[in-house]
């Protein structure tokens, strides 16, 4: 049985339909309301057209990568506070690097361990809640 909306919207970004559709399904039984965007192009119109108060971010994507992606939105004066969670396919020392380096708040490997990216968005949006606009 799903919750009830607890007040939050989250963009997720992954190009693969079985990971994304996983995320969404998830999040939505938490109570979020879940916006969905497969390439980085895509991830930057529903930004605009969505108020989203987390981004969940796959770095492997079509079109437009994860790091552009983050940097980009990071760039951004209204988004420049929003927390960005990057998804990185394997355990790569590297990959995480980068993606602290283009903006990123924290990064999640994958197999994603969904309770523990939980806490990750719960504490990334209390933070964002008592920080100065
Ligand atoms: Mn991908």
């Amino acid at each position: 049985m799903p919750e009830p909306s607890n007040g939050y919207s989250v963009l997720i970004v992954e190009d693969n339909e079985m990971n994304r559709d996983l995320l969404s399904r998830r999040l939505s039984r938490k109570g979020f309301e879940v916006t969905l965007a497969v390439d980085g192009v895509d991830a930057m119109e529903k930004m605009r057209e969505h108020d989203c108060d987390l981004v969940l971010m796959d770095m492997n994507l079509p079109i437009q990568d994860g790091w552009t992606t983050c940097q980009l939105i990071k760039d951004e004066p209204q988004w420049s506070h929003t927390p960005i969670i990057a998804l990185t396919a394997h355990a790569l020392t590297n990959d995480r690097e980068r993606a602290l380096i283009v903006g990123c708040d924290e990064y999640e490997t994958k197999p994603i361990d969904f309770a523990r990216l939980l806490e990750k968005i719960h504490r990334l949006l209390a933070d964002k809640a008592v920080s100065p606009a």
